[in-house]
């Protein structure tokens, strides 16, 4: 089984091209990309990136076939256009997926659920047993404690949208690997260009390595807000955590302290 440092490792490699961007940075810590610094030598963007390229460039018509950017071309930090006909299409689609392996172990797929314009999207690592049964986010003992976040931050659980890096269920719950990541996340970059939230909580390791790929650790990162392709994302520890340290209350403390921070970015405080 591959250790989540390794996981972490290939994310952070395979959104190299994320940082070329300046998209995927801590805010204040921006990759400067002006003329007034010299550019740096292109570097070549490791073969992997490629399908997620294509997702942030021109995922349109046949999907798979849709020219990226070129490897090493700084491209503006802005979300790539929704192509697909509907949401609805874009959700089929993914119900249909058979990108990866884990299509084969699958029970149900999960691709999402909540308000599709919303201001605000909790991105976990990808769906659990109990997840993979009902073909909905979040709805284990961790997914009960989001809940309860949700509604302790104000809002009712179909004002928000809850999603997943992966979209079917990694068996044993292991981290999803890279090319499992690498086939699904253009999914969910598609599911953020329609919804364009303006906060995006990502809820551990696997989904902050993913929009943040220049993060250091969680426990540097958390609660302080970063910037993907233009939006804001804040990164919490996952709510499975919490379950595991259940007397721990200064982790809950901090959650909760992150929480306000989106809660007044939003104007809900
Ligand atoms: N953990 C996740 O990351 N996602 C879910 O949907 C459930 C548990």
């Amino acid at each position: 089984m591959p250790k989540r440092a390794d996981l972490i490792a290939d994310i952070e490699a395979q959104a190299a091209f994320l940082e070329e961007c300046g998209a995927g940075f801590l805010v204040g810590e921006r990759p400067r990309l002006s003329a007034a610094v010299p550019p740096a030598a292109p570097r070549s963007v490791p073969p992997r990136s490629e399908r997620l390229r294509r997702a942030l460039g021109a995922p349109g018509g046949d999907r798979s076939a849709a020219p990226g950017p070129e490897a090493g071309t700084p491209q503006a930090a802005t979300l790539p256009p929704f192509t697909y006909a509907s949401f609805d299409e874009l959700v089929t689609t993914i119900r249909g997926c058979t990108r990866c392996a884990l299509s084969r172990s699958r029970t149900l797929p999960v691709p999402g659920e909540g308000s599709l314009t919303t201001g605000l999207m909790f991105v976990g690592e990808g769906p659990g047993r109990d997840e993979d049964l009902q073909g909905r986010p979040f709805v284990g003992r961790a997914g009960q404690l989001l809940r309860k976040i949700i509604a302790a931050m104000g809002f009712r659980e179909d004002e928000v949208y809850i999603t997943n890096i992966v979209k079917c269920r990694p068996p044993e719950n292991r981290p999803p690997h890279r090319e499992e990541v690498e086939a699904c996340t253009p999914y969910l970059v598609q599911q953020i260009a329609s919804i364009k939230p303006k906060v995006i909580v990502t809820l551990g390791a696997t989904p902050t390595s993913f929009f943040l790929p220049m993060h250091r650790s969680m426990t540097d990162t958390r609660g302080r807000f970063g910037e993907f392709l233009g939006l804001r994302v804040m990164p919490t520890f996952h709510p499975s955590y919490l379950v595991r340290n259940e007397g721990n209350r200064e982790l809950k403390r901090m959650v909760w302290e992150d929480m306000q921070k989106v809660m007044a970015l939003l104007g809900r405080k």
